[in-house]
Parts: C-alpha cells; sequence; structure tokens
C-alpha cells in the first residue's frame, strides 16, 4: 500500500492506494499563506490517513507545478507557495519512507494508464487552468529540461489572447479552454447582452 497526496489549489486530498483502488479517502482545505503552513496542513491530513490505513510503504504527491523530478523540488507554482522548495526531501524528513513529487496531470496520465491498461497515453485535465500529461511505453514522458508535458501552453493561436495566470504567451489551450477562459468569456458576453440571463446572473 502506498499513499497518493493530491495538492491543489483549493484542497489537499490523501488516499491509500493499492493496486488501482483507492481507500480511506481525505481532504482539507490548502492552507497558502506560508510554504511552511501548507507543508504542516498536508502532513496532518496524512497522519490522519496513516493512522486509518496504516503505514504505507511509499508517498506520491502530485502538485500543480513544474517539478525538477530528480530531487522532488518545486520549480515554478502559481497556485501555491512552494517554488524553490525541495519537496521531496521536506516530506521525506517529516515521514521516514520514500516520498515521489510529481507535476499533478503527469501523475494523472499515469494513473490513467495503469487504471485502463495502456502503455501509450495522452492526458488533459481541464479545471482551473489546463494540464496535460503523456505516458509512452509506460513511462512519463518528461522533455528535455524534465518540465514536460505541460500541454495546456501550447500555443494553439499565437494572436490569441493573452494566457491566464503568469503564463507570457498569447493563444495558448489553456487561454481558450480553462475554466479561467470560460470565466473571461462568459464575462464579456454578459457586459455586450445586459438583458441576457447571464448578465442576470452576474449581477450589477
Ligand atoms: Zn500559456
Amino acid at each position: 500500500m502506498v499513499l497518493g497526496v493530491d495538492v491543489g489549489g483549493t484542497k489537499v486530498a490523501v488516499a491509500a492506494v493499492e493496486g488501482v483502488t483507492a481507500t480511506h479517502a481525505a481532504e482539507h482545505p490548502t492552507v497558502t499563506v506560508s510554504a511552511d503552513a501548507l507543508l504542516d496542513g498536508v502532513e496532518h491530513l496524512v497522519r490522519s490517513v496513516i493512522a486509518e490505513a496504516g503505514e504505507p510503504e511509499a508517498i506520491g504527491v502530485g502538485v500543480p507545478s513544474q517539478i525538477e523530478f530528480a530531487t522532488g523540488t518545486v520549480e515554478t507554482s502559481v497556485n501555491i507557495p512552494l517554488v524553490g522548495v525541495p519537496l521531496r526531501e521536506e516530506l521525506g524528513g517529516r515521514f521516514g519512507i520514500p516520498v515521489f513529487v510529481d507535476n499533478d496531470a503527469n501523475c494523472a496520465a499515469l494513473a490513467e494508464a495503469h487504471i485502463v491498461g495502456e502503455s501509450h497515453l495522452l492526458m488533459l485535465t481541464l479545471g482551473t487552468g489546463v494540464g496535460g500529461g503523456v505516458v509512452i511505453d509506460g513511462l512519463t514522458f518528461r522533455g528535455a529540461h524534465g518540465l514536460g508535458a505541460e500541454l495546456g501552453h501550447i500555443a494553439v493561436s499565437p494572436d490569441g489572447p493573452s494566457c491566464p495566470g503568469n503564463c507570457p504567451n498569447r493563444g495558448c489551450l489553456e487561454s481558450y479552454c480553462s475554466g479561467q477562459a470560460l470565466e473571461r468569456d462568459a464575462t464579456e458576453l454578459a457586459t455586450d447582452k445586459p438583458d441576457s440571463a447571464l448578465a442576470t446572473r452576474l449581477g450589477p
């Protein structure tokens, strides 16, 4: 049995995983005031699941960030305060068992490949942003600098709208079909059509 930890911008979710079955799922709002406070919150939730499910062999952590996989250090992160944090080392020290850290979309793609039994797979995760992971020959594709695949930031149209968040590019996939893009388009539409149901929902 291993523990899977999903650190999101709004909540942290933890479950015990055997094969492709997750049990003892628990979640808690993400504490975003500081890296230490966030790690304390994760540790507390993980310990509560261990108390119910027993001691795991290892812990896998997915974060909405670019990760240097070899060291488990967070390189960039838009929604959670973990930039520069050696997450694998920090959590490994707290629990005394092996910890693996990866980008959450890479984790989702690898999990999906195991669940459906495919060794080649591309996965898009649609939420606040657009995440993407690629599995080739059963392994996570990491690209030239280890920060792949980040499919949400493929340019669909070079003259398109500015990408939401910290991305400096225009016309990324994420700037068209993420939760943030839908909110932007809906707000524009409501402003253009003040008598519409959408405008009524938006309010003054
Ligand atoms: Zn982008």
